[in-house]
This record gives structure tokens, sequence and C-alpha cells, in this order.
């Protein structure tokens, strides 16, 4: 059986690249019968808060990537590393330093200064030091041969020992560093697969090294390659939103940032659409492609607005109702929302743009579209005769709408823009809104009238 996790550290908002994280270490479990679990890696106590893990937790239940176990974290498993460590020194896999903070800077700008990569010396290994204040535990990484890994995306990885020093395992408080406690929790709560950013690559033969220590068994490794930005550096709120609540608040759909953080860097053929069911299907992590995958936005909204449009209407307007309250739009207010809604749905890609898309139908006009004016609005005289046969209908349906309005439109000779244009920014105070007949008929007939006055009126002054 494999057990996957996700190791999140909170020191900030669940990220958009943490959330691909998580979803590949879900799927992995889920193709393999195993168990997903989440660990918060909270060591680092400076930076670590309890709102950043809520919100961690929060979101990736949000998202439908629920653990199968309770999450642990690592600030109440202190006893668990300290025994790992005591192991080690008792077994003379690792030794006590007592080099001073200035001994090691001194070392690393000797080392530096001759363009070598700075690494500890291993001065204090053969000194069989005693525990004692001030002194850091080391692991004695074997001075030779190689640490060989196979990698699901990255195939087989060789790194030389000699290029790796002496790691410290305790800190000279004696509290454990973040490499003992993740070796020690992988194999504690019988992790088989870590599946992790390519960030943590160089990490991994460190690691190994504390497992074969500890005589735990090998693991198996994905290191996936980084989201990046357009500028191809790491994805970062120059690029867009970063955190997966902006996405949320703007109205993505979870089903839809799953699908798009799949496709980026693997794809089936030219399928596009993927639910998480069609992931544990189909996806496969060593197909993931080994180079960094750009996020694309535009493909995002396009995404999300498949995901959308495979909605029902109520089960649309349930995604919607959040986003409406947040704009002020009280869907109810109107009898004929359904309608609206109906007519209005694919107007934009994303929850927070078709509300705002919205507002007009349920509140008065708060503002008209100047650039629309300029260009479709020349004067009133149009708007005043559209309003005279506007009146005049007896009935009041999209059908018969249409039928006028193309009548007025042969009559004078006018391109459809030039007629629709002025009674969408009436109306709506732009020129998005659904075909022109149908717009109309979302009103009243005295409301439609009233809009075509305040345009004029406004256009008047
Ligand atoms: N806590 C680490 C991070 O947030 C993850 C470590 C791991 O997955 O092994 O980057």
């Amino acid at each position: 059986m494999k057990v996957t996790r996700f190791a999140p550290s909170p020191t900030g908002t669940l990220h958009i690249g943490g959330v691909r994280t998580a979803l590949f270490n879900y799927i992995y479990a889920k193709q393999n019968k195993g168990k997903f679990l989440i660990r918060v890696e909270d060591t680092d106590r400076e930076r670590s808060t309890l709102a950043y893990e809520e919100n961690i937790l929060k979101n990736l239940a949000l998202l439908g990537l629920t653990p199968d176990a309770s999450p642990v974290r690592q600030s109440e498993r202190t006893e668990l590393y300290l025994k790992a460590a005591n192991k080690i020194v008792e077994e003379g896999k690792g030794y006590y330093c007592e080099c001073s903070p200035e001994r090691l800077q001194s070392l690393r700008e000797k080392q530096q200064s001759k363009g070598l990569k700075p690494a500890y010396d291993g001065k204090c290994r053969d000194l069989s030091l005693e525990a004692g204040t001030g002194r850091v535990l080391r692991l004695k990484t074997p001075e030779e041969g190689e640490v060989i890994f196979h990698d699901l995306v990255r195939g087989e990885m060789v790194f030389q020992n000699s290029e790796l020093d002496d790691l410290i395992l305790l800190r000279s408080d004696q509290t454990p560093t973040y490499h003992l406690c993740n070796v020690v929790d992988d194999f504690e709560q019988g992790v088989t697969t870590v599946i992790r950013g390519e960030d943590h690559l160089s990490n991994t033969p460190r690691q190994i090294h504390i497992q074969n220590a500890l005589g735990y068994t090998s693991l198996e490794y994905a290191h996936l390659p980084l989201v990046l930005g357009k500028d191809k550096k790491r994805l970062s709120k120059r690029d867009s939103a970063t955190s997966l609540d902006e996405y949320i608040d703007l109205g993505y759909l979870p089903s839809a940032i799953l699908n798009m953080l799949a496709r980026l860097g693997w794809s089936k053929g030219d399928q596009e659409i993927f639910y998480l069911e069609d992931l544990i299907k189909n996806f496969r992590v060593q197909e993931v492609q080994k180079a960094g995958a750009i996020f694309d936005l535009t493909k995002l909204n396009w995404i999300n607005g498949q995901h959308l449009a495979r909605f029902e209407t109520s089960e649309f307007i349930n995604h919607l109702k959040p986003y409406c309250i947040a704009n002020n739009i009280d869907l109810e207010s109107r009898a004929n929302f359904m309608d609206i809604v109906s007519a209005m749905r694919s107007s934009s890609d994303t929850l927070d743009a078709i509300a705002k898309d919205l507002h007009p139908y349920f509140n008065e006009v708060a503002s008209y579209d100047e650039k629309a004016l300029d260009k479709f609005v020349k004067d009133t005289s149009l708007l005043n005769n559209l309003k005279n046969k506007l009146e005049d209908l007896s009935s009041w349906n999209e059908e018969v709408l249409d039928a006028m309005l193309a009548e007025v439109q042969s009559t004078l000779g006018l391109s459809t823009p030039q007629i629709n244009q002025p009674i969408r920014i009436a109306l709506t105070g732009s020129t998005k809104s659904p075909s022109l007949g149908l717009t109309l008929s979302l009103f009243t007939k005295e409301e439609a009238l009233e809009r075509i006055d305040a345009l004029i009126n406004y256009l008047d002054q």
C-alpha cells in the first residue's frame, strides 16, 4: 500500500503551488488504494501560526483533498525526534560539535572567497565530544560514495557524498532541525512516497543519509517542477495571485483550479477538462514534464468557464449566491431571477465577474460606460424614437421585441450595434448583455422605459 503526505509549513496561506503538490499526493494515494496524509511542519515557531494552519486545512477540505487520518503537528512530536537523535548518538552515527558561529562564519567566507561551496569541514567529527551547552548534533555523513535514488518524474538521480557536509540534526538549544523531523515523521507515519516541489531535491540525499543512519526503509520520490510565472521565474505576486483564497474570492471553482493545476506540465491527448475522479483514473505523475510549468491565467479562465457551463441552473445559482451577496445583489428581489441568471451565466468566466455583470439587473444603473457612449450614442434621437416604439407595444416578450427592433433597424438602415448598443447601455450601463430582445424582456416595460429616459436625461445634461 502506498502512503503519501502533504507537509505544509504554516508560514503563509495555502499557495497555488502547494495545492498542486497536495493534489498529486492525493491522486497517487487514491490510484494505489493507499492513504493520503497531512503533516503540519510547524517547527519554525517564529514564522508558523495557527491561523495559517487553519487556512491551509480549511482550503484543502474545500478542494476535496481530504486526508485519510487526522493531520499531525510536528510541534507536538518533539519526543519522537529526540529519541531518534539519541539512537544516532548511541550508535556512533552522529557527533556533537562545538564550533562557534564565528568559526563557521569565517570558514564559509574563506570557502566562498576561493569559489568553493560552503560546507562544514568536520573539525569536531572525531573528537567524541559529549552533549553540552552550545553544542549541536551533526550526522556523520559518509565521505565517499554516492546516493542514488529513482525519481518518478526525473528518473535516476545521483549525488556525490563528497558534496554533502555533516548536517545538523539538533540545534545548540537541542531542538530538532527540519531534516530530522521530516525523516522521522515519514517513517513514523508509514509514508512510502514523497511527492514535493523540486526546490526540495537537494534535501533528498541528505535526508536519505538520516534514514540510513536510523535504519529506515527507503522511500519513493517525485520532485515536481515549480509553477512559474510568465518570466519563467517561480510564480510570485508579480505575475498573478498566488494564494488559493484569492482565486476562490474571484470566483474560480475548486474543481477548475485542480483541473488547471493538473494540466500544468501534463496532458492526455487533447482532453482539457478533468475532474478529480478523471485525474485519479488518467493522471500519471511519471508523465509530468521535467521543465517548469508556466501558469496561464487565460487557460484557467477558460477551464473555469467550462466547469461553470456544466452546472444545472439551480446548482449554478447555489455557487453564484455568495458572490451576489458580496456584490449587493439580492437575487430573490426579482421574480424572474432564474431567467436573468440563465441569460447572463456565461457573461464572464468567474463567479465574481458574473455577479458584477448581473448588478444592473438587480440595482439601478450606477454609471454608464463612457467609452461605449462615445462610440455608440451620438445623440438622443434614436433613443427617443425607440422609446416611442416600445411604448406602443401591446405585449412584452422576447419575440415581439426582436420583431420590433428588426423593423426599426431596416426602416432606418442601421447596423445591429447601432440600434442595439444604445439600448443596452441604457438598460445595463454597458454593452455587456445578451441579445437585445432577451435583455429587454428581462425588465418590465416600465423599467425599460424608465432606464431609457434616464439615459436621455443624462445625455441632455
Ligand atoms: N514543509 C516543507 C514545505 O512546506 C515540505 C517538506 C516535504 O514535503 O518534505 O516546503
